[in-house]
């Protein structure tokens, strides 16, 4: 017989912000819910830029000052030959518009999920799960001591690494050419515009990826770079090394380094029986931005309203679950899809070519930067070079 205490209705593995969503809705609709992280402290180290739009963000929390590092109208957006866009918050898409302070956002999403009653066990890693008639076996690990718990079903929130997906019957391997490898570093004294995010452009530069800087308030800023492992002919930190360098930004005030994996090929089916996995470990990010925390938060809302459905109706069968995919789908996976097909495309295209749109598109009045807006400015300022690439938005 198993003590009641260690069996849960749903067990959430990882508190970045899908799985604080996920534990905190979950837990909002009843059920008994316990969240697992394994490092010490929710939040950090931060591996992310933490640009969210404002619009997605206010939908699905109530903004707190105490999280907002930075506000930006808007991006610059860089050609290989450094061509200058500028787009405002609203055509610049998910990741413009709030430049978050992850460590306390995260760590406030997690406490959210507490106040709803769920349970929070920092420094616990979970190990592995076996599937019991009634139930699943969780095995977690905290401070050198093993220790199982029972749970009807298990929310994957575990990243980018994510292990519970495949524990639980679901293919999560990612190939080279199916997630970004990603350095970052916080430098202070930058001497950018910052009322807004820039984004560099060019296979040269960033192979298969882009190059950002967020400003995070008082001159500093995240300068990252995101390379395709499949493309890139050196690690990320050389190239954006050498992008620093040429750019004569000082890196003698580095305050912070990140490294991190970003996936960019979403995945068919991230339900299976007694579970669910949201945010990075559904390969839930943008495949063109690597944009993942609005997703992870709106996966993991769905995931806790689904989780606890099933724990009304008692079925935790593969079958109903997969409702789970079809929610998700509908709210952001028709974006994921089209953005991949989309970023496909732009591999291929040449630094060249990417010159010549940016130009093209630089002086128009773009609406919003939709495929009918972009064709429409093509067409009437360069109709040639519209024809070139019609295979972009056919
Ligand atoms: C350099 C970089 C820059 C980025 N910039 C942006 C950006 O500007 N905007 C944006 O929207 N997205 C950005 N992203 C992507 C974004 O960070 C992720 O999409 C987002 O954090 C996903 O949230 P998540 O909850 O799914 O996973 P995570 O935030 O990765 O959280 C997963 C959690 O699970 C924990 N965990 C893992 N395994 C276990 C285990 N076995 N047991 C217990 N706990 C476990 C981890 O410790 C972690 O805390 C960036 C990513 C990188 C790498």
């Amino acid at each position: 017989m198993n003590d009641v205490d260690d069996v849960y209705d749903v067990v959430v593995v990882g508190a970045g912000p899908g799985g604080s969503m996920a534990a905190k809705t979950a837990a909002e609709l009843g059920l008994k819910v316990l969240m697992v992280e394994k490092r010490q402290e929710i939040g950090a180290p931060v591996r992310c830029a933490e640009g969210v739009s404002k619009e997605e963000l206010s939908s699905l929390v109530d903004v707190k000052k105490a999280w907002i590092a930075a506000e930006v109208a808007g991006a610059k957006i860089y050609s290989p030959s450094n061509e200058v866009i500028t787009l405002s918050a609203e055509q610049a898409g998910n990741e413009v518009g709030y430049i978050l302070e992850r460590k306390i956002f995260d760590r406030w999403l997690a406490k959210q999920a507490a106040k709803a009653g769920a349970e929070v066990m920092v420094k616990t890693t979970a190990i592995g799960i076996e599937k019991k008639k009634e139930s699943l076996k969780i095995k977690l690990r905290r401070m050198g001591e093993e220790f199982d718990v029972y749970a009807s079903i298990v929310i994957g929130a575990d990243g980018v690494e994510s292990r519970v997906g495949k524990w639980m019957g679901i293919d999560t391997t990612l190939r080279l050419n199916e997630i970004e490898s990603c350095v970052q570093y916080l430098i202070t004294n930058l001497k950018y515009d910052m009322d807004y995010c820039h984004f560099w452009l060019g296979h040269n530069r960033s192979p298969g990826g882009y190059i950002w800087m967020f400003p995070k308030g008082n001159s500093s800023g995240n300068f990252g770079i995101g390379v395709m492992p499949s493309m890139a002919k050196k690690p990320a930190k050389a190239y954006l090394d050498d992008f620093l360098e040429k750019e004569g930004v000082d890196t003698t005030h580095v305050v912070e380094v990140v490294a991190g994996g970003v996936p960019v090929s979403p995945m068919e089916k991230a339900s299976a029986e007694r579970c669910l996995l949201v945010g990075d470990a559904a390969r839930h990010a943008d495949p063109i931005t690597g944009g993942g925390i609005i997703n992870a938060m709106k996966g993991g809302k769905i995931a806790g309203e689904v989780a606890a459905e099933a724990v009304k109706r008692n079925d935790f069968s593969a079958k109903f679950l997969s409702v789970y995919d079809r929610r998700w789908k509908e709210d952001f996976g028709k974006t994921l899809e089209r953005n991949k097909a989309l970023q496909k495309k732009l591999l291929k295209m040449s630094d060249e070519t990417m010159d010549k749109l940016v130009r093209c598109l630089k002086d128009c009045d773009l609406k919003d930067m939709s495929v009918g807006s972009i064709v429409k400015a093509l067409i009437k300022k360069n109709p040639k070079l519209f024809w070139d690439l019609k295979d972009l938005f056919l």
